[in-house]
């Protein structure tokens, strides 16, 4: 069901009800300009990943930053974007099982919609899908770059995926998945870099085997926030995938650049409001997020600019939060806090509505409608 919103366009934030998921509309723009303005002159494609978003109105702001499609993980994501207005959709995933791709096929008369495989059943599979749905699907064969996770593991079984493609009835081939996920949280620089080499080989490696197989390869998709600058810059990749970049969070606030200090380039503009509700304790209070209210697989929420507050302890709908001896001045009943999550995209998927505030107002109320979608 989806919840009555906790705000009214033009409350102030302190009036806004909790837990809310916030977003500083001037920092999430200046996001969107900061990526397009970086990726000016690469010759690379940006399809931003909404997983992170789970929101057409989002996707339709990152179009107007130039992003040529979005990205999503799962159907039902496919299906929230493409029936919110989206035309060009890849499904970063491999997609098992007749329901599915049923429905996958049918988004085909809707929108442009591409999918991963890395194995020849997927392949019949789609193809069936498809022409039964008088349809055409664009697939992308996975090739593992170094996550080990989905994904061929050689070149050659890469162009025997691409020959099946090429020989089906109802499918195009439409590129490389070459995504490694593995890569994005390595704290040092040089350590992201040397990930991303290794998978630019591998890459190189499987474009040389399509090469002599006679296969022509339109695209090599890949990369998130914390590696982009890498495979934009690698004269292989042609599309970025990033998702967090739009919001941040307190795990990629961990990550250092080349100059060891911590990365900087995107604002933190995406926060869980919460209200304190109990303060029986000198030392500490009690506010109404758990980890039901942010993601804490990445790690617990930081507080916002009170750098002498901590976010001690999660349970299902309680935050501890501890003073440092340097606070001075307890924390009152009803007071709003500001949390940075640990890790936004499931903080997102805990949400019906992003509160979109400008100068301490609320101005935009966005449905998150992808919310929940697992299937
Ligand atoms: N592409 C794929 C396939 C992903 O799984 C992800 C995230 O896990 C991304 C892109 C985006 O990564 P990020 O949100 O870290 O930018
Ligand atoms: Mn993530």
């Amino acid at each position: 069901m989806l919840q009555h919103p906790p705000a009214e366009p033009g409350m102030r934030e302190d009036e806004v009800e909790t837990p809310a998921l916030i977003l500083n509309l001037d920092a999430f723009e200046a996001n969107l300009a900061t990526m397009a303005r970086r990726l000016k002159g690469r010759n690379v494609a940006l399809r931003p990943h909404a997983k992170t978003h789970k929101s057409p109105v989002i996707a339709h702001l990152q179009k107007a930053h130039g992003a040529v499609g979005q990205c999503v993980q799962k159907v039902g994501e496919a299906e929230a974007l493409a029936w919110g207005g989206v035309s060009n959709i890849l499904v970063t995933n491999e997609v098992v099982g007749a329901r599915k791709l049923a429905r996958l096929a049918a988004l085909a008369h809707v929108a442009t919609i591409g999918v991963c495989a890395d194995h020849a059943d997927q392949i019949d599979a789609l193809d069936g899908a498809a022409a039964e749905a008088g349809a055409r699907l664009t697939v992308y064969v996975e090739i593992d770059v170094g996550s080990g996770r989905c994904g061929v593991t050689s070149p050659q079984e890469a162009a025997d995926l691409v020959k099946r493609i090429a020989d089906s009835r109802s499918l195009t081939f439409g590129g490389l998945q070459a995504y490694h996920g593995g890569a994005q949280h390595l704290r040092r620089f040089e350590e992201r870099k040397a990930a991303i080499v290794s998978a630019v080989g591998i890459v190189r490696a499987t474009l040389d085997a399509l090469e002599q197989g006679g296969l022509p390869c339109p695209a090599v998709t890949g990369a998130g926030t914390g590696t982009f600058d890498l495979e934009s810059t690698s004269g292989v990749y042609t599309e970025i995938q990033a998702g967090s970049y739009c919001f941040m969070d307190a795990d990629y606030g961990r990550n250092f650049d080349e100059n060891g200090a911590p990365v900087s380039l995107f604002r933190q503009s995406l926060f869980v409001l919460g209200t304190v509700m109990s303060v029986t304790r000198a030392g500490s209070a009690v506010i109404d997020v758990g980890h039901k209210g942010v993601g804490v697989d990445s790690g617990l929420p930081l507080v916002w600019e009170k750098p002498d507050i901590a976010y001690a302890g999660a349970s299902d709908e309680h935050g501890n939060l501890k003073f440092t001896p340097s606070h001075n001045g307890a924390l009152k009943l009803g007071e709003k806090i500001r949390l940075v999550p640990g890790h936004c995209d499931p903080t997102v998927d805990r949400y019906d509505w992003y509160v979109g505030v400008r100068n301490g107002r609320v101005e935009s109320l966005w449905p998150i409608t992808a919310r929940g979608a697992m299937t």
